[in-house]
């Protein structure tokens, strides 16, 4: 007797079945898309057919209430079809045009905040945090939160001379976008951790332990059933912590942020690029972090003053070069710019060759 057919390993389901009807009869058939007002746009088929797109910013750790919140909004007026970017903006996709003026006045009326579409900030993707992860060195929902009070205007109005990502990733484990992000904050620790042998012999796998450092930094310590690590080998990544808590590498005095510049996905113009060090380290100010918004600021300002039309942050640096960055911004370049390996010339300059 055959077996009637079973599905072991479903997945997620496939992302078409969720397209607004609109989409799945246009698949591959756009005209062009247009952006109409900073929270709102349309895309334009060739058989003639519309599909608005209204975004609006989203704290990213949402309550219940406010999600069914959203949902109820998108049915009333977009058939229950909304979408979270990768970007966690929320954007609600209508067919209707007569909606279009209802859903923006309730999304006002409800102070939900319209923008981020076009050249302007979008919302700040961002991992975790003290609350949820043990291994970080900073606060990301509190850093997004500051950053997103003081840049709110660049979300909802002002415009910058390309779209700016912004990301905020709490420790260099990095699971946000700080990687490929034009603007981007990424805590760090600075210190080697250190280990409790006690609590290691009773709580702790050595092997697991020893193969979760990616530099191979830690080696057994039979004498005390524990581990040892060599200094010189470590990059505080805190791996180790993540498999062993006893291997404790939290460290107020020490940890804090460092911000990263130029990175992108998008290869329009000029290739994907890695973003890259701007700031070495800003020591953690909860809750407020006013150095690292004033630090991001320095960095948008100069971008938007002296930036070309459509130049991303690091097209726009590579144009004025690395040395101008540093004098237009008034960062200080410190030795920790300096990289003195192999591939250097792909990131910053040598010593030798970088003309202050
Ligand atoms: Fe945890 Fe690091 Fe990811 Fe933050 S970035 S959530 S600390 S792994
Ligand atoms: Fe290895 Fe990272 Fe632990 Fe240092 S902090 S010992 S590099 S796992």
């Amino acid at each position: 007797m055959a077996l009637p057919q079973r599905r072991t390993d479903i997945g997620p389901p496939h992302y078409k079945d969720f397209l607004p009807p609109v989409i799945q009869k246009n698949y591959g058939d756009w005209k062009y898309h247009e952006v109409l007002s900073p929270g709102v746009m349309v895309h334009v088929a060739n058989s003639g057919d519309k599909i608005w797109s209204v975004r609006v910013a989203s704290p990213r750790l949402l309550s219940t209430d406010t999600i069914r919140d959203l949902a109820d909004i998108a049915e009333k007026y977009c058939g229950g079809y909304i979408r979270w970017t990768t970007r966690n903006n929320v954007e609600f996709l209508v067919s209707d045009e007569k909606n279009l003026e209802p859903l923006q006045n309730e999304l006002k009326q409800k102070k939900y905040m319209m923008g981020g579409i076009g050249s302007r900030i979008s919302n700040i993707v961002h991992t975790q945090g003290w609350i949820h992860c043990h291994s970080a060195a900073s606060d990301a929902s509190g850093l997004v939160k500051v950053l997103m009070d003081e840049f709110a205007d660049y979300f909802t109005t002002k415009e910058t001379p390309n779209k700016v990502r912004m990301a905020v990733a709490c420790c260099v484990n990095m699971c946000g976008a700080v990687h490929c992000s034009d603007i981007a904050v990424v805590a760090v620790h600075r210190k080697v951790p250190t280990i409790d042998h006690d609590k290691v012999k009773n709580m702790c796998e050595v092997p697991s332990t020893i193969a979760a450092c990616p530099t191979g930094a830690i080696s057994p310590d039979p004498a005390k059933k524990s581990v040892k690590i060599n200094a010189d080998k470590c990059m505080y990544c805190g791996n180790c912590f993540t498999v062993c808590p006893p291997i404790e590498i939290h460290d107020p005095e020490y940890d804090g942020v460092a911000i990263v510049v130029g990175g992108k996905v998008g290869n329009l113009r000029s290739n994907p690029k890695f973003s890259k060090l701007a700031v070495p380290f800003i020591k953690n100010n909860p809750p407020r972090w006013p150095e690292v918004t004033s630090t991001v600021r320095k960095i948008l300002d100069a971008y938007v003053a002296d930036a070309k039309k459509h130049e991303r942050v690091g097209e726009w640096i590579e144009r004025i070069g690395w040395e101008k960055f540093f004098k237009v911004t008034g960062l200080p370049f410190t030795f920790q710019h300096i990289d003195d390996f192999v591939i250097a010339r792909e990131t910053f300059r040598t010593a030798a060759t970088f003309k202050w």
